[in-house]
């Protein structure tokens, strides 16, 4: 899932977007609630309806970027007292309100509100994490239970507009919401690097019972080869048959790796966020476009992805627009990095095809 973080996966348009095969995109709460406000995009009809995007939409529960971007936050039972980092007011975040942000919000993948465990963490202190992680999924299901039927999908945006692209060729379709439909509220398994806090968080996850389960609380420091662990050591008290979604992870060889391992679902800013900053991922490994010696390089960047930037333009092109610091420079790294993730993701998915047509 590509991340747009505040109703925009940055420098993309939403057809670009449907032309790379983009099924499901990721929106962040903490920054639509604080820009434009759920207020705005409740009345335009949910994120759909708001930023024109007919196909899937996640919303995390805002506990991340709660817990990353505030240092003076303030965690009781109840739920986070924080500052908003454009402005400096204070807010506060508890399951329910993250419930009736996200219902207002309108994607149709939901999360519970939970507490990032920081890295590192004592048992101690990640036991009583995890417990209040597991009261706030209770919460949260309470509410979603009563709420859910109050989000805006059969709200007419008013503009008359139309997004185009849902029936684009060959990628996954959002349904159109019949009739009461409502969105699906997923659990997040925390733990710290515990196994056998992550093996009870699990189950006990799984007892309050939801459609589908996040691995939260990872790629927060530790050694990647602990992340494995801990996915590996998750994964099998999660059930296979509904969806397994891995929180915020990760590069090209990670993502493929974790699949490998069960997982349906992952997230990441890494392909946006590097290819802003010219560090482009290909079928030959990193390409850090602003070195000098791609100047004269009629190469493409990747002769091996057929995305739009490859078949068109040299590498010598996409380094000059780099070192002018061009918008197109930004618009055209992050078309090909996203192009090469889902492109990954697309070969995987095919040799599972093949795999299981075998058995
Ligand atoms: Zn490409």
């Amino acid at each position: 899932m590509p991340v747009g973080t505040v109703g925009t996966v940055k420098g993309v348009p939403q057809d670009v977007l449907e032309d790379l095969g983009v099924g499901i995109l990721l929106g962040n709460t903490y920054h639509l609630y604080l820009r434009p406000g759920v207020e705005t995009v409740r009345q335009m009809g949910g994120l759909h309806g708001f930023m024109a995007w007919e196909r899937c939409i996640l919303t995390d529960s805002g506990g991340f970027q709660v817990f990353s971007l505030n240092e003076l936050r303030k965690v009781k039972e109840e739920g986070v007292t924080f500052r908003s980092h454009i402005d400096g007011t204070s807010h506060f975040f508890s399951p329910e309100r993250a419930m009736e942000i996200q219902i207002g919000l309108g994607a149709d993948i939901i999360m519970a509100f939970d507490e990032c465990t920081e890295y590192p963490a004592e048992e101690g202190r990640t036991r009583e994490s995890m417990e209040l992680t597991l009261r706030w999924a209770e919460r949260s299901k309470v509410h979603f239970e009563q709420h859910k039927h109050e989000v805006p999908w059969d709200k007419a945006s008013g503009s008359g507009l139309q997004a185009s692209g849902a029936a684009r060729a060959g990628t996954p379709v959002r349904p159109s919401p019949s009739q009461g439909a409502t969105q699906a509220l997923f659990g997040i398994v925390q733990g710290g690097m515990s196994k056998e806090l992550r093996r009870e968080s699990a189950l006990r996850t799984v007892e309050i019972g939801f459609p589908g389960y996040a691995i939260g609380g990872l790629s927060v420091g530790e050694p990647r080869v602990m992340t494995y662990e801990i996915v590996a050591e998750t994964l099998q008290h999660l059930p296979a048959d509904k969806p397994r979604y891995l929180m915020g992870v990760g590069r090209p060889e990670e993502i493929v790796q974790y699949a490998r391992m069960g997982v349906d679902m992952m997230d990441c800013v890494l392909p946006t966020r590097a290819a802003r900053h010219g560090l482009l991922y290909t079928s030959q490994g990193e390409v850090s476009i602003k070195q000098a010696r791609y100047a004269r390089d009629e190469a493409a960047l990747d002769p091996e992805c057929r995305c739009r930037v490859c078949r068109r333009y040299s590498r010598a092109y996409l380094r000059h627009l780099y070192a002018s610091n061009e918008l197109l420079a930004q618009v055209l790294n992050t078309i090909h990095n996203l192009s090469f993730y889902l492109e990954t993701m697309r070969v995987f998915r095919g040799s599972i095809g093949v795999a299981s047509q075998a058995l």
